[in-house]
């Protein structure tokens, strides 16, 4: 294949050298018809000025002979004319036939006293002739000179310097082949590197010795090739790196594009389905699960992360999907297996409501005999101290017992709520009620502040009144010093929050996060000593949980707490 690059190189290169040969024959050409005709002018003057000086001088010859021998002598006519510019002499006509030449531009010259030079065609011969005229005493003499005899010198040297061009022109464009055939080479070798680059294959370098602009390129091209091959091996080691750890990990991983399709799912995914993922096949022919559909679709479409769980993707287990939006698009999904946690969170809960169940019974006896004693009119005053510290203790168990089977209810998911439409102010009005009279015994103020009549959620009425319960006891527990105790409701997003606040002495921030942990309690003896189980914040918290919202606790030392719960409105006048 002949390089386009070549050819136009060659095109440019036979213009340049065409135009140069020309340019250069006409110049030379120009400058030796030019030389040459001043050189004849030149001789012709120094003849004319001898033939002038014989004409003076020479005494013994007849001005025809004079006319005849200088003639001969100069290669040319020569003529002698007296001062009325009739002729003389001539070496060529005779001189009576001549007609008068006294207006003849070189013969005017002369008579002024100069030598006279004109260049025109001859009348007689009919060619261009040069002339040159000079003064003599009684006249003046001429010599023509017929400039035709330039053409015959000048072509001998049109011939050379065509053959000459011609050579020149024949070697320089050998020259210039060999040139572009050079630079199209090297230009190709660039071309190929390029094409080899763009499929993919980065080892592809030009390895140019040279150092001229081309090498250069080359050289600049090699090195970003170079570095973009790094760069990609860099590239592939992470991959790789990233690919062996989420393979290695417990957790399936799996990544879809914006469309759902499969990109990647390392070996745990691959071990959970019974059909491998496809990659670029769409994710719902590999896995079913709605909820996982669901939350994977949601995070890529809305860049936001989502959670889920999920109990079809494997039968018998369960897992908590993390779905997270990509950075160029498209989600990446986590499944973490939640069925071994579970089995054993399960057993942790039928074993707490086992000891507890069994404990009810002997508790009942204890506290049974123990009042029998009390009641009996045997004991002594010291018996008494230490049967009524015995009767304390076995209430504080059966208390312990009752909240931790009640917790381990809520928590499983056991205890069924019977969820209904209730208006706000009746469960505030509930708690109001049932507690106005401790409240005086603990010499606090009990009101409600804001109730929203209105307002309608979704509550299970006896289980609200168990949060409010153990709102309202902490309250008097912990802070009847602040004499008051507010309950209220205000609109939320999607519900109504409810809130205990208090006056007392509040909670310092450290504690806040932790406070509904169970047997979590920030005065340890004050808790004991007030007959406190820790458990009565953390049944309030799973109760608000299992009816979708949510608790948290706000105070400032020395000014009083306030306990807020969330409850979904009720649809009928949710908008
Ligand atoms: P307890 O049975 O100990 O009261 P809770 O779970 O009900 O357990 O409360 C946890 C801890 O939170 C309590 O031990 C107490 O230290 C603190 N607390 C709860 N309510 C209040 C309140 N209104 N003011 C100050 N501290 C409180």
């Amino acid at each position: 294949m002949r390089s386009r690059i070549f050819v136009k190189l060659m095109v440019v290169f036979l213009l340049v050298i065409g135009v140069t040969a020309i340019t250069l024959q006409m110049t030379v050409h120009g400058v030796w018809k030019r030389t040459l005709r001043e050189q004849i002018e030149r001789n012709l003057k120094q003849k004319t000025l001898m033939f002038a000086y014989r004409v003076e001088a020479d005494r013994q010859h007849s001005l025809a002979d004079i006319t005849a021998q200088e003639g001969q002598a100069a290669g040319a006519r020569a003529t002698v004319i007296d001062p009325t510019g009739k002729v003389l002499a001539d070496s060529e006509a005779d001189a009576d036939s001549m007609e008068n030449h006294e207006h003849r531009p070189e013969f005017v010259s002369a008579f002024a006293g100069k030598v006279g030079v004109d260049e025109r065609k001859s009348h007689t011969l009919g060619v261009p002739f040069l002339y040159v005229a000079a003064p003599v005493s009684g006249g003046a003499v001429r010599m023509a000179y017929p400039l035709a005899e330039i053409e015959t010198t000048d072509r001998p040297l049109a011939v050379a310097l065509f053959w000459g061009s011609l050579s020149a022109f024949v070697f320089a464009v050998l020259v210039a082949a060999l040139a572009s055939r050079y630079v199209g080479r090297r230009l190709h070798r660039i071309v190929t590197f390029a094409e080899r680059v763009a499929g993919g294959d980065l080892t592809a370098r030009i390895a140019s010795a040279s150092t001229d602009e081309i090498g250069q390129v080359a050289a600049a091209l090699d090195k970003t090739a170079r570095r973009v091959e790094e760069s990609y091996a860099r590239v592939q080691t992470s991959q790789r790196e990233l690919e062996t750890l989420l393979n290695s990990m417990q957790d399936a991983v799996i990544a879809v594009d914006i469309d759902g399709r499969v990109q990647w799912a390392n070996r745990g995914m691959k071990r959970l389905l019974l059909h491998a993922p496809r990659l670029n096949a769409p994710l719902i022919d590999s896995v079913r699960d709605p909820d996982f559909l669901a939350a994977i679709q949601e995070a890529a479409r809305d860049q936001v992360v989502r959670s889920a769980r999920s109990n079809t993707i494997a039968s018998g287990r369960t897992f908590d999907v993390t779905a997270a939006p990509m950075p160029g698009g498209g989600a990446v999904a986590v499944l973490r297996d939640l069925t071994e946690t579970e089995r054993m969170e399960k057993s942790r809960r039928d074993f707490i409501a086992n000891v507890s169940h069994e404990l009810r019974t002997p508790l009942t006896s204890i506290q049974g005999y123990t009042e029998t004693l009390l009641d009996s009119p045997l004991a002594d005053n010291h018996v008494r101290e230490f049967l009524e510290i015995v009767r304390k203790n076995a209430a504080r168990m059966s208390r312990l017992t009752e909240d931790l089977l009640t917790l381990t209810r809520v928590e499983s998911g056991e205890q069924r709520f019977s969820i209904l439409r209730v208006g706000t102010e009746e469960l505030l009005q509930d708690a109001l009620e049932s507690f106005q009279e401790v409240a005086r015994t603990y010499g606090v103020e009990l009101a409600i502040e804001n109730s929203l009549p209105a307002a309608h959620v979704n509550a299970d009425r006896e289980a609200i009144h168990q949060i409010f319960s153990n709102l309202i006891e902490n309250a008097f527990k912990y802070a009847a010093s602040g004499k008051k105790v507010i309950l209220g409701a205000r609109a939320a997003e999607n519900g109504v929050e409810f809130y205990v606040r208090d006056f007392g002495p509040g909670i310092s921030s450290e504690h806040l996060p932790r406070l509904f942990e169970r047997f979590y309690r920030v005065d340890k003896a004050r808790s004991r000593e007030s007959g406190g189980t820790g458990l009565g914040l953390a049944i309030a918290k799973h109760i608000v949980l299992a009816h979708g919202g949510t608790i948290r606790a706000e105070s400032e030392l020395h000014h009083g707490s306030t306990f807020f719960f969330t409850l979904l409105a009720s649809e009928t006048d949710s908008g």
